[in-house]
């Protein structure tokens, strides 16, 4: 383990400051020439000054007039503030190490460049405006690759450990090298002779205990700069923002909303910058566009579980609709089976099953029924006189009589061309008598006109009742009872009913 004196004295790795910084500093340091001579320096570096226009010229300074000569820069933006520009592309430039080694120095660049764009940003928000602010945001974690270059092996091993662990990589340096980066940048970049106003705060850059009071307000700008970087460059971005709103809405008192256009601004300043870099950006965009697409990302979402919804719905209409469709069918289908296709009344298919259930429930529970058949009068005539069509629209007719005139619970049947049953349940002969009289005056009464033609139509009706006290009996017998009295009224002149009885 070493301390950081060692490694000084030891390690002859430690860079030297870029010529041209030291030449700057020097330059600035001097009271009288210093603008002259600065203008003199920076000119001498066609790429430098080129950059430096570029920069002057960019929304970060929001200068009114074009700037196209250093002079002029330097006059505009002051002495101060073109240092410290000319500074941070140099020393950006000269610290870099071969890509293949491990350490992304592109990456590392475009952290402190976002950085040193926080905390120029949010300076004047949190402390009256402090000079230095962008170089020393961006120099900040300068002991980070000082400390790879020296030592390259044992940065990767700090790297490895921090990931591993989840330590703070100061802490996981000063378990590795017995100190940490904010301690050796500070001392590094005293020993190149950069300002107090830029190495000590970055002694404490990453601590909130023990500061000593004077550097307090600028080590925590620099603490917030590099966590409102780490929101674009590093996971867990809405946390930071949570915990820097924490701060810098909490304790200095800014409000919610201009926090978030700072945050923003904090995104497009750096996209400019960068390029000035040469460093690509990537797809670094305002937090707030960010936020805003993962919303549409997530109203997509909803949409489309909406949607999902309403076609779920629509699928289980069709289905409904089609199960009612079925159903219908399925009745028609029973109908046609069961149902005479011009009358509408039970088939004779069915009038013989229906005689079967209803004589053995009948026997089983020891109740009574009735059966009455009917039989149009002439009707041959009917069909002779006025044409098949006519006959049929008689028939309709007549069906039609037959429902509404007996009960619910009685079953109508046509029985055979111009013949009809009714089966009555629980009804006695007497009963029964009744209906088919009712039924018999109801035919007569029936007013058919055709062709201004008014067509008559009687019907001859037979009736019977089974009585389960009586001897067991067949289906065919109590239809031919029927059958018989019906041939009675027919034979006793028709438009009648007789009662059949067995004496
Ligand atoms: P009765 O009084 O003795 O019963 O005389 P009728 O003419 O009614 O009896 P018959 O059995 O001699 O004639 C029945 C006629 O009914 C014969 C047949 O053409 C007709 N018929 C049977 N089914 C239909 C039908 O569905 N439509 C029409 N229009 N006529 C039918
Ligand atoms: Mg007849
Ligand atoms: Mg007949």
């Amino acid at each position: 383990m070493t301390t950081i004196t060692d490694f000084f004295k030891e390690d002859i790795r430690i860079p030297s400051p870029p010529s041209l910084a030291v030449r700057i500093l020097d330059a600035v340091k001097k009271d009288e020439t210093s603008f002259n001579e600065l203008a003199n320096i920076i000119s001498s570096d066609p790429a430098l000054s080129a950059k430096i226009l570029m920069i002057a010229n960019s929304s970060f300074y929001n200068v009114a007039r074009e700037i196209d000569s250093i002079p002029k820069a330097l006059s505009i933006l002051g002495t101060n503030t073109l240092k410290n520009i000319a500074l941070s592309f140099v020393i950006a430039k000269d610290l870099r190490g071969s890509a293949e080694d491990g350490f992304d120095f592109d990456f590392f660049w475009k952290r402190a460049l976002t950085a040193a764009v926080s905390a120029e940003i949010l300076s004047p928000i949190i402390s009256d405006k402090k000079e230095d602010m962008f170089v020393t945001g961006l120099l900040q974690d300068i002991g980070i690759v000082i400390m790879y270059l020296c030592r390259k092996d044992d940065y990767l091993r700090v790297l490895d450990e921090k990931r591993a662990s989840s330590l703070a990589i100061e802490e996981s340096e000063r378990k590795i090298f017995g100190f940490d980066h904010q301690e050796l940048g500070s001392e590094v970049l005293k020993n190149w002779g950069l300002p107090d106003t830029i190495y000590q705060p970055i002694r404490y850059h990453h601590g909130y205990k023990n500061i000593p009071e004077k550097l307090q307000i600028a080590s925590h700008l620099l603490l917030l700069s590099d966590k409102m970087s780490s929101v674009y460059h590093g996971t867990r971005s809405a946390e930071k923002i949570q915990d820097i709103k924490k701060i810098i809405c909490g304790d200095y008192g800014v409000v919610e909303d201009d926090l978030e256009s700072i945050i923003d601004s904090v995104a497009n300043k750096s996209v400019e910058i960068l390029s000035y870099f040469e460093i690509d950006p990537g797809n670094m965009k305002p937090f707030s566009l960010i936020f805003q697409e993962a919303n549409e990302e997530l109203g997509k979402l909803n949409l489309s579980y909406e949607q999902l919804i309403v076609e779920l719905k629509q699928a289980k209409e069709k289905a409904e609709n089609f199960a009612q469709e079925l159903k219908k069918a399925n009745e028609r289908l029973r109908d046609m089976a069961f149902k005479d296709g011009l009358t509408d009344l039970y088939n004779h298919r069915y009038f013989q099953d229906l005689m079967d259930g209803e004589l053995s429930r009948a026997i089983r529970y020891k109740r009574p029924f009735s059966l009455i058949m009917l039989d149009l009068d002439h009707f041959k005539k009917i069909n002779d006189n006025y044409g098949h069509p006519v006959g049929d629209l008689v028939l309709k007719e007549v069906s039609k009589t037959i429902k509404i005139t007996v009960r619910d619970s009685d079953i109508a049947a046509r029985y055979g061309g111009e013949e009809f049953a009714i089966v009555l349940p629980e009804t006695e002969l007497k009963g029964a008598a009744i209906t088919a009289e009712r039924l018999r005056k109801a035919v007569e009464q029936l007013e058919i006109e055709t062709n201004g033609c008014r067509i008559d139509v009687t019907v001859s009706v037979g009736v019977t009742c089974y009585h389960p006290s009586i001897d067991t009996i067949e289906k065919s017998e109590i239809l031919s009872e029927a059958d018989n009295a019906l041939y009675n009224s027919k034979n006793k002149g028709r438009n009648m009913i007789s009662v059949y009885s067995n004496g």
